[in-house]
């Protein structure tokens, strides 16, 4: 079931307060772990201080994102006495495990994303620990918490989240997850050894919940995956067994579903049927997201990425002669161990090349259990921080101009809200732009709508229109 589930009325009211970081995935590992949470009789509140269980959905993707997290934690012996109980969830649970203990010692909850399907019996457990650790209140060490529970599954692990209790905070626009884990392991990443190895949805169930979706009144789907080329429908009924780009196809067909969307593609597993479903299927979107991380094949080869300059610009042209104008955007990583500056410089020359409607781009971080830690050669701080630079503002001015070439094209978006102070509406196109744009208030906008909206401005990340009336 998806939707927003109410708290269930059989079960006492506890509060929760959940804190999300990181990509996409987490974001809606959030959503089901909130639907479980509603469902086993908790509340979710706005506030740590509203709430008796707090829990952080962690990153550590990079270096910067897992120290928020131990930020958080560093609060916690104010709260603490206030008898709150805090768990930490997500890949930094995987990767530090019960180190977090030590680190932490006022957290009674460690279960990585590979476990989340056990939270109802974790949760319990933890409540009556709890219940029990209270009762010794008085013996208790005043730094520590006497409860953990931990909830982690090894690389090995066959299992995936699936649960009927989604508590989706968009109505109208909302994340199915079709493949979890990753067997890539790209020497810079910690993504295969936080969420395990790869293991795919049928397809079946996967078009079973963007039906139930579509039912909902949902009109936008967004296939999610560490890479979602790899997807393989392994235990469906095999006459219906099918690849990435069919499944794609086939989410893109549901009745009712006006916008389908994925991330992310790993350019190794990437074909040609992607962009040929995308030409056959007027729902699927004018976006790819085709993360390339360096221009240089000697450095792609370092990162252990499985491909080079070249065969990712193949892959480039083959959304280039697309029927439809695909927009193509990418995650960069600057100053990976061993990168020279004519390395840097075949990145700079990737960006004009391409022609990117947008580049994440980030400071390489060195990471727990990753091969590259072993690599020689890393780059000094403010040489990473200066390519950055570098790099952003070459982005930007391709961007400048890429964004000038709507003026004066009309765009659908899906209207996603309104800006009050500017009193214009928000709007996303099928290219994934944000079109800001003005509306008489006879229009009736609501958020979830779509309306044809002419171009008549550009900035290097967004778009300004009007509604056609
Ligand atoms: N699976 C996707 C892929 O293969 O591109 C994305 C995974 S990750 C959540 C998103 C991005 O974070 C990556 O594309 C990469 O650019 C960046 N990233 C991953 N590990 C990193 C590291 N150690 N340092 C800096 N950036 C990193
Ligand atoms: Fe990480 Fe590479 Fe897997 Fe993406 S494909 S999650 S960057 S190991």
């Amino acid at each position: 079931m998806s939707g927003v589930p109410q708290s269930n009325p059989q079960k006492p009211q506890k509060t929760f307060y959940l804190e999300t970081f990181g990509c996409q995935m987490n974001v809606h590992d959030s959503e089901k772990v909130v639907g479980t949470l509603l469902q086993e009789g908790y509340r979710q509140v706005e506030t740590v201080e509203q709430a008796d269980l707090v829990l952080y959905n962690t990153c550590s993707i990079r270096d910067k994102a897992e120290q928020k997290v131990f930020n958080r934690l560093s609060d916690y012996k104010k709260y603490k006495k206030q008898g709150k109980t805090f768990g930490v969830l997500g890949c930094v649970a995987q990767q530090e495990g019960e180190k977090i203990f030590e680190r932490a010692p006022y957290v009674s909850l460690v279960a990585g994303s590979a476990s989340y399907r056990n939270l109802p019996s974790m949760l319990a457990q933890l409540e009556s620990a709890t219940l029990e650790a209270g009762k010794s209140e008085s013996r208790k060490p005043e730094a520590e918490s006497l409860v953990r529970i931990t909830g982690l599954d090894d690389r090995e692990t066959d299992a995936c989240f699936e649960t009927e209790f989604t508590a989706r905070t968009n109505p109208h626009r909302g994340y199915i997850t079709i493949i979890e884990g990753c067997d890539k392991f790209c020497a810079y990443c910690v993504v295969p050894y936080t969420r395990g190895k790869e293991r795919s949805r049928t397809s079946e169930s996967v078009l079973a919940e963007a039906r139930q979706m579509a039912d909902l009144g949902y009109t936008e789907i967004q296939l999610l995956g560490q890479n979602v080329n790899s997807y393989k429908d392994s235990e469906g009924n095999s006459s219906a067994t099918k690849t990435f780009a069919e499944l794609l196809a086939a989410v893109g067909e549901v009745p009712g579903i006006r916008r389908v969307r994925f991330t992310t593609s790993h350019p190794r597993d990437f074909g040609p049927d992607i962009v040929d479903a995308i030409d056959a299927v007027p729902t699927l979107c004018d976006h790819v997201h085709l993360p390339v991380q360096s221009g240089s094949t000697r450095v792609l080869d370092a990162m252990q990425r499985l491909y080079t300059r070249d065969q990712y610009l193949e892959r480039i042209s083959w959304m280039k002669t697309a029927k439809r104008e695909i927009s193509i955007t990418t995650d960069v990583i600057v100053g990976f161990p061993g990168e020279t500056e004519s390395d840097f410089a075949e990145t700079l020359d990737l960006l004009d090349e391409v022609g990117y409607d947008a580049v994440f781009a980030f400071k390489y971080s060195p990471r727990p259990n990753t091969p590259s830690l072993k690599l020689e050669d890393a780059i000094p701080e403010e040489e990473k921080s200066r390519r950055l630079e570098v790099l952003m503002a070459k982005q930007r001015e391709i961007q400048t101009i890429r964004y000038k070439k709507y003026i004066g094209t009309t765009c659908e978006v899906m209207v996603e809200g309104r800006n009050e102070p500017r009193a214009q509406w928000i709007g996303r196109t099928t290219h994934n732009k944000t079109l800001n744009f003005s509306a008489p208030p006879s229009a009736n906008l609501k958020a979830g709508t779509y309306a044809p909206v002419r171009v008549t401005g550009s900035f290097p990340n967004s778009l300004l229109g009007e509604l056609v009336i």
